[in-house]
């Protein structure tokens, strides 16, 4: 595997795998996107990921690698457990039914990639090759400092992987929004609907989003980071590839301008140019 060249007239394709489940997800606009701001580079709009790589025959051990993917308590890393034939059966089942919207699993982002890396063939999994899925399954990372898991919006990696379920999960709430959460729970009751529209309207993201895929634009450049420069995150609070972890920041990041900061502005600059420096490894 080569992920590091020091040439500047790299040819870069970039698949992105489409996530069936999302009504408001459109990946052909994103394409439109990734060419005008990169310039001369090749797009590819896939099928769902698993679907399009997964050989049939292989969907049984496919299916036990993923389960052997979820989260099993969210204070520890440790993974090794027994597969109950439930859980493999229920992974069969989200793979033949990408379409289904799904809640309550969390998965490893590492183990996930890892997994998913497994099926790109060797000739596509090197530098020139950038591979972005899009999914519905939620993951996290763990955190030593704290001792726990916690839900990412993306896993920057070879592949690169972001969960549509994630930006709705991962970054948090207003303070406002938990406490009021706090208190109709008591009257075991969720936050009708009407009062979310009320006093949040616009201020977090939501399933089927119409604004997704504008907010997903920057999700994918700090994908495309990554893989070129191996820094897929800003601290600006105003560029895109700002690593939020509120709501509202992800809101800011990708909604408002400006779209990326002067220093990130220029390296694309660079990259449609080809006058880019490649990190080596
Ligand atoms: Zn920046």
């Amino acid at each position: 595997m080569k992920f590091f060249e020091e040439k500047n007239d790299f040819h870069l394709t970039i698949y992105l795998y489409s996530e069936p489940s999302s009504k408001t997800l459109n990946l052909k606009e994103i394409k439109g996107y990734l060419k005008q701001i990169l310039g001369d580079i090749y797009v590819e709009v896939r099928k769902d990921f698993i679907t399009h790589l997964l050989n049939s025959k292989d969907i049984n051990e496919f299916s036990k690698m993923l389960a052997q993917c979820k989260v099993r308590d969210l204070s520890s890393p440790e993974f090794e457990m027994d597969l109950l034939p439930g859980e493999i059966r229920y992974e069969k089942k989200l793979i033949e039914h990408p379409d289904v919207k799904l809640s309550g699993i969390l998965y490893d982002g590492g183990r996930l990639d890892v997994a998913f890396q497994s099926l790109i063939s060797q000739e596509e999994l090197d530098f020139n090759n950038i591979h972005i899925i899009f999914t519905n399954r939620l993951f996290g990372t763990f955190d030593e400092k704290d001792s726990r898991y916690h839900a990412r919006v993306i896993i920057c990696g070879y592949p690169s992987i972001i969960s549509t379920t994630g930006i709705v999960e991962a970054p948090a709430k207003s303070k406002e929004f938990y406490y009021l959460k706090q208190k109709y729970l008591m009257l075991g009751m969720e936050i009708p609907h009407e009062i979310i529209n009320e006093k949040f309207q616009g201020n977090f993201i939501e399933y089927d989003d119409p604004r997704l895929t504008e907010i997903m634009k920057g999700y994918v450049m700090q994908s495309v980071f990554y893989h070129l420069i191996y820094e897929p995150f800003c601290k600006e609070k105003n560029c895109r590839l700002y690593n939020a972890h509120w709501q509202k920041e992800v809101i800011n990041a990708q909604l408002r301008d400006p779209e990326f900061c002067k220093k990130h502005e220029k390296i694309l600059q660079d990259i449609r140019t080809r006058e880019v420096k490649l990190k080596n490894q």
